[in-house]
């Protein structure tokens, strides 16, 4: 296992389909809390035991509760440097260190739309099209999805609150409580046939989107970049295996230790928002895109 930024380099130009597997760890810098790590609502509640079509069903008043606030955070969140590097390397103009006819596509399991966003800052500053795929494999959380098995009809909802009686729960929600009892009546609804809405995320049981697609990008990849993510959460976590199962390597940017990267070809410890920018040879772009 190597450590060392110019090895990678060397590896990054002569690979010809780079994927990045993405988590939580991506949006940490732009205030956006993970799952696992230290951060006040999630010490109160077990954000895995929220995200379950089980918990919805039992009390979605407080899942409601706990998804108004990764809105309103998302809402407000902006891309941070690592969002962007990954974001100039889809596009392949902008790109530096990877050989002109080489792939790129992210696969991320967030669902904050951050890499949409970084993207769309680049492609505004850069006027560039042929952008690469990106799979938001566990949805989008501003995805609003109709219970009603005969409707399921799923809309972009960016608004803020999602409904007027969600209004400022976010502000106890950040303090550690999601205790407030709302009528089911007030949560939102379908805007087509008035059934009770849910977050349109997929949630821990559910099937991943994309699935065929990725399947695809990994069988093709000879690179894959982990970017934040604790690699425990399935099918996600396997990805960087399977690349490597076919002789593919693997480079991790992790905060700290994670499941799985004993195996890594490549392991780069710290915030990704500095190392991912520094290992793709970005730092000057990075900055000058803001
Ligand atoms: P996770 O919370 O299990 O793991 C996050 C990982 O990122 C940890 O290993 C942590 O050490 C690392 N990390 C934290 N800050 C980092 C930084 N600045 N740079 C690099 N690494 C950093 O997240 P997961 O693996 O994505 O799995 C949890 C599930 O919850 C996923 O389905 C995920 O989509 C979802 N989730 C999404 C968001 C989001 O959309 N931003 C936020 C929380 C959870």
């Amino acid at each position: 296992q190597s450590t060392n930024m110019a090895e990678f380099q060397q590896l990054l130009r002569s690979s010809k389909n780079i994927i990045a597997v993405c988590g939580a760890g991506l949006s940490a810098a732009s205030g956006i809390p993970t799952f696992r790590g230290a951060g006040g609502m999630w010490r109160k509640y077990d954000a895995m035991s929220l995200a379950t079509p089980e918990a919805f069903a039992q009390n979605p008043s407080l899942v409601w509760q706990f998804y108004h606030y990764r809105r309103e955070s998302a809402g407000k969140a902006e891309p941070n440097a690592a969002h962007t590097a990954l974001a100039l390397l889809s596009i392949p103009s902008q790109r530096k260190g990877v050989a002109p006819d080489a792939t790129f596509s992210i696969i991320t399991q967030n669902v904050d739309g951050l890499s949409v966003k970084a993207m769309d800052k680049v492609l505004e500053k850069h006027s560039n099209k042929g952008l690469s795929p990106l799979m938001e494999m566990h949805g989008r959380i501003f995805d609003v999805q109709c219970t009603s098995k005969w409707c399921k009809r799923v809309e972009y909802n960016t608004s803020s609150p999602i409904c007027p009686a969600l209004a400022g729960t976010e502000d106890a929600v950040a303090a550690g409580s999601l205790d407030l009892d709302i009528p089911v009546a007030d949560l939102p609804r379908c805007s087509k046939c008035k059934a009770l809405a849910r977050p349109g995320v997929v949630w821990f049981g559910e099937q991943p989107k994309e699935l065929d697609t990725i399947a695809k990008l990994v069988k093709a990849a000879d690179l894959c970049l982990v970017v934040g993510t604790s690699s425990t959460v399935y099918p996600a976590a396997q990805y960087a295996e399977m690349v490597q199962e076919h002789g593919g390597k693997v480079a991790v940017f992790n905060l700290e230790r994670s499941a799985g990267d004993t195996e890594a070809d490549f392991l780069f410890l710290g915030p990704c928002e500095k190392t991912l920018p520094e290992a793709l040879g970005l730092a000057f772009a990075v900055e000058s895109v803001g």
